[in-house]
């Protein structure tokens, strides 16, 4: 089926969609790497209720996928089959509750959950600052740094499911671990309610400015890359691994493990989703020889090889 094909079929399913499809949409143009195939179909719901609206009454048959700010994401040169769903403005909205806590929209960038709990003297949310990811892909990463987590600062999520069924889930229900939420892969974030605590605007501001520096400094955040590629294995740390398996600097066409962080790669200007895949596996092998220690993708790769 061509993408005008599903679009036509969808349209024809969905008369009260509010939101927006768009056949054969470049995920490139939405990714970090900017590498990757189009999607068969984008579609941004208008709000939360018109995103279950387009769960429940899009045939099971269709698959769907639900991407974030494309900061973790390796899209294969094929692109995605069935409907991407992006979140957008409908989710953007963010708010501060009593009791220190903040309300946010999946389509939040975390930097903005940052300097709005910095604004309102919410402390504790400043290590969003550093994560270059929206909130629906902090929650479904369980995304951290500087020694905190999402899951320590998570106190409620919503969610749609592919039924389109709307569900609130205290962050017991997110059945979290380092990287990695236990919700059904299936269920699409619409929004968060994180809990701070007291603080100084001055002095979270300061923080953060520090984290900004310092991410700066040890991260080649400039680049074309997608973050951290591989999960810390127990008691180790990636990229000393990867060092000591002699990967830095290493290429595949344009891909290329950064010389900054070698657990970062990075699109040098022409790499395709299989240059870099194929760096990423050329890495897990070396690293699995030289140390025994099999490395796991942190990074999703989605979609299909062309
Ligand atoms: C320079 C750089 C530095 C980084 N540093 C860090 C760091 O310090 N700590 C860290 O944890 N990560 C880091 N990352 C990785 C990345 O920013 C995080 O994983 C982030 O949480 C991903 O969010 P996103 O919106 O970009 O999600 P995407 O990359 O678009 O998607 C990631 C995953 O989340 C899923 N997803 C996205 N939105 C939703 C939703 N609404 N509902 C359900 N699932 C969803 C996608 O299906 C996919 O599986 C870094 C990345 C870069 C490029």
């Amino acid at each position: 089926m061509s993408g005008s094909d599903l679009e036509a079929r969808l349209v024809a399913c969905l008369p009260e969609l509010r939101g927006k499809l768009k056949a054969g949409a470049s995920l490139a143009d939405l990714t970090w790497f900017r590498v990757g195939g189009p999607a068969e179909i984008l579609c941004s719901p208008a709000d939360e209720a018109d995103l279950a609206y387009f769960m429940k009454n899009t045939p099971a048959d269709i698959p769907v996928t639900v991407i974030g700010l494309g900061s973790n994401l390796l899209v294969r040169d094929g692109g995605i089959a069935g409907v991407v769903i992006r979140l957008g403005r409908g989710f953007g909205e963010i708010k501060v509750e009593p009791d220190h806590r903040l309300r946010a929209g999946a389509a939040v960038p975390d930097v903005k959950v940052a300097r709005a709990a910095a604004d309102a003297g919410i402390a504790g949310l400043s290590f969003y600052r550093g994560i270059p990811g929206g909130v629906g892909g902090a929650l479904r990463m369980n995304g951290g740094a500087h020694g905190r987590e999402t899951k320590e600062v998570v106190i409620e999520a919503r969610a749609v499911d592919r039924q389109g069924n709307i569900h609130v889930l205290p962050v017991a229900e997110l059945h979290y671990a380092y990287r990695h939420c236990g919700t059904p892969g299936d269920f699409i974030f619409t929004a968060a309610l994180f809990q701070g605590e007291p603080g100084e605007p001055a002095t979270i501001l300061a923080e953060m400015d520090g984290i900004a520096a310092y991410r700066e400094e040890v991260q080649p955040i400039k680049s074309r890359t997608g973050g951290s590629t591989f999960k810390n294995p127990p008691g180790n740390k990636a990229w000393q691994l990867i060092d000591a398996a002699g990967c830095r600097g290493l290429m595949v066409g344009d891909a290329k493990v950064s010389e900054m962080h070698c657990n970062f790669l990075i699109n040098e200007g022409k790499a395709t989703g299989a240059d870099l895949e194929e760096l990423g596996e050329t890495v897990r092998a070396r690293v699995k020889e030289m140390s025994g220690i099999e490395l796991e993708w942190e990074i999703k790769r989605l979609g299909i090889t062309r």
